[in-house]
């Protein structure tokens, strides 16, 4: 996504090697326009699935998946950080390795929400590890909903995640994919 791609150009900032800053507009900052061509983008490239429900995790996920579940007209889910380890009757829960704080939340969604009915696509902001998405495929999994699709925002490919899920046989869809971050410059894949 050309367009995409040039805002990282401008306002990325590389911290390390591994990870880019995009606070002014998807981590903290959120640009409306922008999200609403990822949106579009995600329903250009799902459109032939009848998507039903959207899944995210809490809290930069929401933006791209809300403007994904604008384009489909299909509710958002977003999975939500429980400081309990208890798990509740009324929920689905799975453990997540956070990739930037390092620590491991459970994060739950109410099972009302979450059907064996509904076509999921998983939306989510940065793919790293891939622990995020495999927390919402655990929680998919639980649903014993249908997975449909996962779409990403920036995927740092030189981290194993994104390799991981394509060899597991997932449908994932990468607006971006990063090459590398070494040098404090950003190389896109497309390069
Ligand atoms: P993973 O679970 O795939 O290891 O990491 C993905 C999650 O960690 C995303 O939900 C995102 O919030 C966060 N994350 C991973 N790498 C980066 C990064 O380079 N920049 C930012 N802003 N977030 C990241």
């Amino acid at each position: 996504m050309r367009e995409l791609i040039t805002h990282i150009q401008q306002e990325g900032v590389v911290v390390n090697d591994d990870v880019l800053k995009v606070n002014s507009f998807l981590n903290h900052q959120i640009d409306p326009q922008l999200m609403q061509k990822i949106g579009a983008a995600f329903h250009a490239e799902f459109a032939n699935h009848p998507i039903t429900k959207i899944l995210t995790i809490e809290a930069s996920g929401i933006a791209p998946a809300l403007m994904t579940g604008l384009a489909f007209k299909a509710p958002v889910v977003f999975a939500r950080k429980s400081k309990s380890a208890t798990l509740t009757d009324g929920n689905y829960a799975a453990s997540v390795v956070s990739y930037t704080k390092h620590t491991t939340n459970q994060v739950i969604v109410d099972r009302q929400f979450l059907t064996a009915d509904d076509h999921v696509l998983i939306i989510d902001d940065f793919l790293a590890n891939g622990a995020a998405v495999h927390g919402l495929i655990d929680i998919c999994n639980q649903a014993h909903c249908h997975l449909d699709g996962i779409g990403i925002v920036i995927e740092k490919a030189f981290q194993p995640g994104g390799k991981a899920l394509r060899a597991e046989g997932y449908p994932l869809k990468s607006l971006v994919r990063i090459k590398s971050l070494a040098n404090h410059h950003v190389t896109f894949m497309e390069d």
